[in-house]
């Protein structure tokens, strides 16, 4: 008989926070036939341009197949004994504050935490970021300060059965695809509103029933004047704010004093007032509510004020928690999320903790860790700030392109440079960071050759599978941890030899000592099996031992993860942007994401059908702009910051703000050397998140 095809392997998108399910079918000559896998509750069988084109970028060129030292092939025992002997030399002579390991979104849950692990509890440095610092951390701060937690409180079906959705700083059409097909679907079968907040017209704010051109920086004073148009006509849930809130009046006075009404508000904004008295009316005269947001609210010099003052007029109406309620983070990178559960960021600890003594001492037990980080780290900004300053002497980056993606770019590649032992692993084998000295090349194991887990947007746990041999000599990163940590004496520790054991211990960790006091608790997965783990179906958190597995929201009746058990209301501060305009430099430049590229394009570059998309860097400008600088559409702009220049093809662009450039951020040295974006981007940072803007940027 015929052999059979084996069935497709289920594994989730390597993109961006949607997380949808795909299904490999392998072509047994190293390809894949990608599809929407029919039954993940993400994206129930959808993929956009980007996830379609998957079996498009599956070829072994160009990546990085055998580990090397100093530029010269090496055996992986001599790549890792130099790797480890690195940092105990530097450790040993210079102590934890001068090592860090710079991680990334991209990677999987069980990447993450055994980095994590190393790091903080085996050598005592807390200098563990990533870059998801630059695309998240201040919905974290915000979450944090607002719930005492990280917590996202709704789920992907509030999208669908709410009847306003509002996106402020998202243009989810290009860089959430499939989710906001969802929501147009909602649109179209119960006639639910869109209301788009983004200083630019994008392609989400073209389908909106409102766009609110509102300009960079100012998203904070809109909602203060929320707050106060909802008091002034009544429409707050005072039960709700009594029953589970603290701080109500302070936040309400200190959003009279940024806007009082709606003149106010509309000229802080650069906003039509009738404009915002139609999204206020709608806003309070609509009980199903989501506010989403994303990196146009996080990429922020006053990001976590933006978030709590989105949050605030949730509470201050009991929007939480509820059907089709709640404000919502739409997190950019697959696994922001997972990364942000194992203490991914220099300022958590693990499984949501912070780093307060009695978290502290829980974690140093479980580990049973000898040298437990005992402080907060440096986040990505500060990290490469003291790279540059020769503080940080040894860093390891995985999986990512700081040397492009970081502001001042041209300043972190200058500053790796002076790194005394500098590690990389990466799936490719020439990049701008490679390129900035990496001493040790690490070969890693790519999206369809790795297994592990990744959490999306809505607190859902899915499975990435290898449906593809291991090419070459590439590795996991978990299992590289584990090899670098037992030659440093650590092998007890990291003793897994699988993803489904660090997964378990992940796990396990999450629970420990967890009597109600986390949010993040997933105590039920700590006992898979092999065989459970592999089959583990998407699944939301938290999954507690002995409950049941639903799909979940937070929040409804309170029971937030302050001391008090009480939402706390921000007085968000009055908007000071990070940088104004000079004559000099009059334009502000905002960066993004374009439709069918993804990052450094590592990946989606290898697609033509991708590439044909938009195929090289450009600056948008408004006309009028355009014709005072003497540009013509199709021609060419010298940009140029305080930071760095960049060179872009033109595009005319009636729907930019006047005064507002926009480039995006996908080009590197390799594929465009004029078009690095990030060289322009200044680096001020969020007090509060340590996120730095890079919405605003005078150039
Ligand atoms: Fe992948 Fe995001 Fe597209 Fe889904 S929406 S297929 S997760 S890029």
């Amino acid at each position: 008989a015929p052999e059979q095809p084996a069935p497709p392997t289920r594994t989730t998108c390597p993109y961006c926070g949607v997380g949808c399910g795909v299904l490999a079918q392998p072509d047994r000559m190293g390809g894949a036939t990608i599809a929407g896998d029919p039954d993940h509750p993400s994206n129930f069988g959808r993929l956009c341009s980007k996830g379609s084109a998957l079996g498009e970028t599956l070829s072994l060129e160009g990546r990085l197949l055998h580990p090397a030292i100093d530029g010269a092939r090496a055996s992986w025992t001599d790549a890792l004994d130099a790797t480890a002997e690195g940092f105990r030399r530097v450790l040993d002579e210079h102590g934890p504050g001068a090592i860090a390991v710079y991680l990334s979104g991209q990677l999987l849950t069980e990447d993450y935490y055994a980095a994590n692990k190393l790091f903080k509890g085996f050598l005592g440095s807390a200098n563990v970021d990533t870059n998801s610092r630059l695309c998240m951390s201040s919905s974290v701060a915000g979450h944090k300060r607002a719930f005492g937690s990280d917590t996202v409180p709704g789920t992907y079906r509030d999208l669908e059965t709410a009847d306003l959705l509002v996106l402020v700083g998202s243009n989810a059409a290009w860089c959430h695809p499939v989710l906001y097909q969802r929501m147009l679907a909602a649109k179209v079968a119960r006639g639910a509103k869109i209301v788009v907040i983004d200083p630019r017209r994008t392609a989400t704010a073209e389908e909106a029933d409102l766009h609110l051109p509102i300009e960079a920086g100012f998203d904070s004073a809109l909602f203060c004047g929320l707050l106060v148009a909802l008091a002034e006509r009544g429409a707050l849930n005072d039960g709700f704010i009594d029953s589970h809130t603290s701080n109500f009046t302070a936040a309400l006075d200190r959003a009279r004093e940024i806007a009082p009404d709606v003149a106010a508000t509309a000229a802080a904004c650069g906003l039509n007032p009738t404009d915002v008295e139609t999204f206020f009316d709608l806003f309070a005269a609509t009980e199903r509510v989501v506010t989403l947001y994303s990196q146009g609210v996080n990429q922020s010099a006053q990001g976590s004020d933006k978030v709590n003052a989105i949050v605030n007029v949730h509470l201050a109406t009991g929007r939480i928690g509820r059907e089709g309620m709640g404000p919502f983070s739409l997190t950019g990178q697959p696994n922001a999320m997972g990364g942000r559960e194992v203490g991914g960021l220099s300022n958590q600890l693990a499984a949501h903790m912070g780093f307060d003594v009695e978290s502290i001492e829980k974690v140093r037990r479980f580990w049973d860790a000898p040298r437990m980080a005992r402080a907060e780290g440096l986040k990505a900004v500060d990290m490469f700030d003291a790279v540059e300053r020769g503080e940080i002497r040894a860093l390891w980056v995985m999986g990512t392109n700081p040397a492009v993606s970081l502001p001042r770019a041209d300043a972190a590649r200058a500053a790796m440079r002076n790194l005394e032992h500098f590690v990389v692993s990466e799936n490719v084998a020439s990049n701008d960071t490679l390129g900035a000295g990496a001493k040790i090349r690490l070969p890693a194991a790519a999206w369809g050759e790795k297994d592990g887990t990744v959490t999306n947007s809505e607190r859902r746990i899915s499975r990435q599978r290898a449906f593809l041999a291991l090419p070459g000599q590439a590795r996991p990163d978990w299992w590289i941890v584990t090899q670098v940590a037992s030659r440093l004496g650590f092998a007890e520790a990291f003793d897994w030899r699988t993803p489904g054991e660090v997964f378990r211990e992940h796990a396990a960790l999450s629970a420990f000592e967890n009597n109600g006091g986390r949010d993040f608790d997933i105590g039920a997965l700590a006992d898979l099996d092999t065989r459970d783990y592999d089959k583990l179906e998407p699944i939301q958190w938290p999954a507690k031992t002995g409950a049941a597995r639903k799909e979940t929201r937070f929040f409804a009746k309170g029971g937030f993860f302050t001391p008090d058990r009480r939402a706390r209301f921000v007085a968000v501060e009055p908007i000071t942007p990070a940088a104004t305009p000079t004559r000099t430099f009059p334009y502000r430049l905002n960066t993004g994401r374009i439709r069918d590229q993804w990052h450094t394009m590592t990946r989606t570059g290898r697609s033509p059908r991708l590439a044909s998309h938009i195929i090289e860097p450009f600056i948008e400008i408004h006309p009028a702009d355009a014709a005072r600088e003497g540009l013509v559409d199709g021609g060419f702009a010298k940009v140029s910051s305080s930071h760095g220049e960049a060179v872009l093809r033109v595009r005319v662009e009636p729907g930019a703000r006047q005064g507002a450039l926009f480039a995006p951020i996908h080009w590197t040295t390799e594929t465009s050397s004029d078009g690095r974006v990030g060289a322009l981007v200044h680096a001020f940072v969020d007090p509060q998140s340590g996120q730095p803007d890079a919405k605003a940027t005078p150039a």
